[in-house]
């Protein structure tokens, strides 16, 4: 059967997996990502799975790459990157030439919408968006069965899009983006917010300070009822469900696959999101959204990396 190396490049870490076709993780590894060199982990992570690729009797055929950052696909460069630097931005032929092997690179987000469609919940589907939400909000959009990817690669950054111009700001520039509103980095934002009006607050008896709360400890409040937490999350739900909205309006998916560490805020976050969302279609007279939580976990990434070096 035929074998990849998918790498997933991370702002703290890297994580790569040798793949069979039918997405079985033959061997995986993860190391931290060298913020001010890159594409040096990438390379060494390439070179440790080849090494136990060998090991093993088994012959990768070619290296796919999701990598944080703006990513021009038919060069395999990154072309921006707000939050690590590529030491070499010219990733496909930096990979390509230690590893003697073809590589495709592609967004991370993209990558892992492809994971889904390839063998996670959107299998099957052509027309599928994801969002991965975490401390920020990456995207990946699939149209008539292809990635989105722009005419420089600068597409699907639905995290991007302003929903309040005199919002928080971001660090990509802008002021009130989605991700500064529904991320769970705007969770920690809002329950810091929260806690200093609150002192009573679940939050800072779990994070011990404050300025310690983050996202999580936001999550793990509302989920033993706490009021200001459960607001906190009421607020970022609600306009992930205005987001989700407007992505509908541009997309008209088949599915909405919501993926990423906030996720796990569960029911309280992604429940407001939902009842927001089908408030906003059905004003509208469309059909009812499907809206499904990603599949592969932390995984997604890897296996849709390693599904794009498959199609090479
Ligand atoms: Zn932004």
């Amino acid at each position: 059967m035929a074998i990849v190396v998918g790498i997933d490049v991370g702002g703290t870490t890297t994580k790569g997996a040798l793949v069979e076709g039918d997405g079985t993780v033959v061997e995986r590894t993860e190391v931290p990502t060298q913020r001010d060199a890159a594409t040096k982990t990438i390379i060494g992570v390439a070179e440790s799975l080849l090494i136990a690729a060998r090991e093993g009797g088994h012959t990768p055929r070619a290296v796919g790459i999701g990598a944080a950052g703006f990513v021009e696909h038919s060069t395999g460069s990154v072309t921006f990157s707000p939050n690590l630097v590529y030491d070499d931005p010219h990733i496909s032929a930096a990979v390509s030439s230690a590893t003697d092997l073809p590589v495709t690179v592609d967004n991370d987000a993209n990558a892992a919408a492809w994971g889904e469609r390839t063998f996670g919940v959107s299998r099957g589907c052509d027309d599928v968006a994801m969002l991965t939400i975490g401390t920020g909000i990456g995207s990946g959009f699939i149209v008539a069965g292809k990635l989105v990817r722009g005419h420089s690669g600068a597409a699907a950054e639905f995290g991007h899009t302003v929903l309040d111009p005199s919002g928080p700001p971001c660090p990509c520039g802008l002021k009130g983006c989605l991700e500064q509103l529904a991320s769970g980095g705007a969770m920690g934002r809002l329950g810091r917010a929260a806690a200093e009006q609150d002192p009573s607050t679940k939050m800072l008896e779990m994070a011990g300070g404050v300025t310690a709360i983050d996202g999580e400890h936001v999550a793990a409040a509302a989920a033993q009822h706490d009021e200001a937490a459960t607001r906190v999350l009421r607020s970022a739900g609600r306009w992930l469900g205005i987001g989700l909205s407007n992505l509908v309006n541009v997309f008209d998916p088949e599915i909405i696959v919501l993926g990423g560490g906030a996720v796990e805020a569960g029911e309280a976050y992604l429940g407001v999101a939902r009842d927001q969302l089908a408030a906003m279609t059905a004003a509208q007279r469309r059909r009812p959204m499907r809206v499904d939580v990603a599949a592969l976990g932390n995984d997604a990434g890897i296996m849709g990396a390693a599904a794009l070096a498959l199609e090479i």
